[in-house]
């Protein structure tokens, strides 16, 4: 099982990416990656191996960015290796996932005929040109994931985000664990509670088949393709460290 962190916020972030990851480590994975949106580009870095190498790469390269998202792979599709780490990227969007897209083969090929090339021999690029080409048709990410989701057969939890909207980032919670940590004046995504404890101490837990938008100031949660309400949690960070 691997992990999942993710954030929109006023600073920052590589760091808090990295922490996250560090803190999901427990988990097990095989590489590790991360996206952050800066100036209109998608800024990707990946690593065979432990989070520390992706940490050490990105002490040397400082990527900004004030939205991101961040993974731990655990291959089921395609060797352990950069080109198969997440994230992985369609056009402006990018994705991270945890889980299997079990008809990706169908759905490859029928990328494929449409003329989108593949890097990577995972099931999770197909979503990423899934969310491109429905983005395409509907320029609107929260709307191109509600139309995604139906496609996908599988469990999944998914951090997707696009170089254009800096402040938005969309997370889908569909048979793999996904938490919300809500911050003051920014929000996070992360598998458990545990890689958000340095950020927030207010989590959501996400229902199966929820999609979420989170901005800087809003976390807006849609079941079904209708706004829902989900309580939020206060736990006492101390205990839940230990
Ligand atoms: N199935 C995806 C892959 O092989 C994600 C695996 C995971 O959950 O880490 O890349």
């Amino acid at each position: 099982m691997c992990g999942i962190v993710g954030g929109v916020a006023e600073r920052n972030l590589a760091q808090v990416l990295v922490e996250g990851l560090k803190r999901l480590e427990y988990r097990g994975y095989d590489s590790a990656g991360l996206a952050l949106v800066h100036s209109g580009l998608i800024i990707r870095e990946r690593q065979v191996g432990k989070v520390a190498m992706l940490d050490a790469a990105v002490q040397k390269t400082h990527p900004l960015g004030h939205l991101g998202i961040a993974h731990t792979r655990w291959a089921t599709h395609g060797k352990p290796s950069e080109e198969n780490a997440h994230p992985h990227v369609s056009g402006p969007i990018a994705v991270v996932h945890n889980g299997i897209i079990e008809n990706y083969q169908s759905l490859k090929d029928e990328l494929i005929g449409q003329g989108f090339e593949f890097h990577s021999q995972t099931d999770t690029e197909v979503v990423a040109h899934l969310m491109y080409r429905a983005y395409q048709q509907t320029p609107d990410l929260l709307t191109a994931a509600q139309a995604v989701i139906p496609l996908l057969h599988g469990a999944y939890a998914l951090g997707i985000v696009h170089a254009d909207k800096d402040n938005e980032l969309i997370a889908v919670r569909a048979g793999s664990p996904l938490v919300i940590g809500l911050g003051i004046g920014e929000n996070f995504i992360g598998s458990d509670q545990l890689a958000l404890l340095p950020v927030t101490n207010r989590f959501i837990y996400l229902e199966e088949k929820d999609v979420v938008r989170l901005t800087r100031d809003s976390v807006e949660i849609f079941a079904d393709g209708q706004p829902v309400r989900r309580e939020a949690h206060e736990i006492d960070a101390s205990v839940s460290n230990a």
